[in-house]
């Protein structure tokens, strides 16, 4: 179909344009050129042939002042050669003799401008349409000299344009359908041409429209190389993510919708016993204190979502700060409840200060997380360690601890969110399977990694770095 706003048709149009508007531009260069050469052509042999009988008339014109039938005789054999009307005028501008016997000018004044210059020693020219031929026709006058130099007379030729019409509008049609033929070899060209374009770009806009209806399997099937096959490697690479991230945004709706559920129908539960049945004292307390602990749990899923949502959201405010008085300041912190746990709390930091680039308020809730992990999976009597090591440009960061460890088949999930070892053990200890997530998006938004080691039964290490500032 034939759509104006479509590359395809524009394209032609443009071509088509372009073809005709040089094509135009060749011809009119082309016609006057020829016509200014076939024109001089003609004004140079008649004014040779003028020259010639001038040469030839000189003697007789001197004294001829009444028309000739001799001259006019002589008239017609040199209009016979030169193929022009030939006059003869003499001194005093009339007709002395004539090449067209019937009609013609004998006896008459012949006023033209080129007979005045040539009487005047100039060769006249003048190009001119004939409305009794009904054609253009070139005259030419020439001036005669008598022996002395003396100026008898004057010759003029009149010549029919006829021939160099005719090869002008041989050119011309010639050209008329050079032009055809080139516009539709460009036409046709630029047709084929603009469907190897656009055919690729065609088949882009139908996938992009079907990945826009949420069709995100989508894959575009372009082979080419160009910029047309790079788009389709990028809208490709788009849809994958798309995809990606919209199937993980469903598992994560699910898992926090499964996830708030849990405590939410505790809640109901207990709420409504508390309602229906009579319950001793203690009893109402136990409920109560339930209630409470599920409470807790939900606030501290909305808090763990919310921390997630901000560092999703966008860029975290960082300022040059000594990463080795931040993790003092945590030790110092939370180690009472260690102690409470009847776990040691080890601390192997260096005397002089480290400072990285980093949101205070962000690393504190990374390294909170991790050590409450330390604590919520380790039995009393072990220990947990912090260090701070150095290398090259960064500072990196240990957390160890003598717990029950990770399966190596977990390790490379526990980051994930809502992912859980054990998901009794986790809910027990009041964990959202949301804190190791946390800190791998912190860690990620400081430019910086997070990885874990561990061995079922022996402990971990969970380690992260921070890019160093000076
Ligand atoms: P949770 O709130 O369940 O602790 P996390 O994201 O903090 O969620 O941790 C994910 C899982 O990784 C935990 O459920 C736990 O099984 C495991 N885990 C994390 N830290 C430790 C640790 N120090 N020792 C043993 N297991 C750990």
């Amino acid at each position: 179909m034939f759509r104006f706003r479509s590359i395809r048709s524009r394209l032609t149009v443009t071509f088509l344009a372009i073809i005709v508007a040089v094509m135009f531009i060749i011809s009119l260069f082309l016609y006057n050129l020829l016509q200014r050469y076939y024109q001089n052509g003609l004004q140079d042999s008649l004014t040779r042939s003028g020259n010639l009988a001038a040469e030839f008339v000189a003697g007789h014109l001197r004294e001829q002042t009444d028309p000739s039938v001799s001259l006019s005789r002589f008239a017609a054999n040199f209009s016979r050669q030169s193929r022009a009307r030939v006059i003869f005028i003499n001194r005093q501008g009339i007709v002395v003799g004539d090449s067209e016997r019937i009609g013609g000018l004998l006896g008459q004044p012949l006023n033209r401008d080129e007979v005045l210059s040539a009487l005047e020693g100039r060769v006249g020219t003048s190009v001119q349409y004939s409305a009794t031929l009904r054609q253009r026709v070139m005259q030419v006058a020439v001036p005669v000299q008598g022996e002395g130099g003396d100026l008898v007379g004057a010759v003029f030729l009149s010549a029919s344009m006829q021939e160099i019409n005719v090869i002008l509008s041989a050119v011309l049609r010639f050209l008329f359908f050079t032009t055809l033929v080139a516009m539709a070899v460009v036409g046709g060209g630029s047709v084929i041409l603009a469907r190897r374009f656009t055919g690729p770009l065609e088949v882009l806009t139908a996938a992009a429209g079907r990945m826009g209806e949420g069709k995100l399997d989508q894959r575009v099937e372009v082979s080419s190389r160009d910029e047309i096959g790079q788009l389709a490697a990028q809208l490709n690479i788009m849809a994958e993510r798309l995809n990606f991230y919209t199937s993980n945004l469903k598992h994560f709706a699910a898992n926090v919708s499964h996830e708030l559920r849990t405590p939410l129908t505790s809640l109901s539960l207990l709420a409504k016993s508390l309602q229906e049945y009579e319950m001793e004292p203690e009893q109402r307390q136990e409920f109560l204190a339930d209630l409470d602990r599920e409470l807790d749990r939900l606030i501290a899923l909305v808090h763990d979502l919310l921390e997630l949502t901000r560092l999703e959201e966008g860029e975290i405010q960082r300022e040059k700060i000594a990463l080795d008085e931040l993790l003092r300041e945590i030790i110092n912190q939370v180690s009472p409840r260690f102690v409470r746990q009847g776990l040691r709390l080890i601390s192997d930091l260096p005397a002089k200060g480290v400072f990285v680039a980093g949101s205070p308020p962000h690393l504190r809730q990374a390294v909170h997380n991790l050590l409450d992990n330390a604590l919520k999976y380790t039995s009393p009597g072990g220990w947990v360690r912090v260090s701070l090591w150095l290398e090259k440009d960064k500072a990196g960061v240990k957390i160890e601890d003598t717990g029950h460890g990770i399966p190596v088949k977990d390790l490379p999930h526990i980051f994930e969110r809502f992912y859980r070892v054990d998901q009794a053990r986790s809910r027990e200890m009041g964990g959202t399977g949301l804190g190791l997530a946390i800190v791998k998006e912190t860690i990620d938004a400081h430019g910086g990694k997070v990885w874990a080691e561990s061995k079922k039964g022996q402990g971990s290490a969970f380690h992260f770095t921070l890019p160093l500032v000076y």
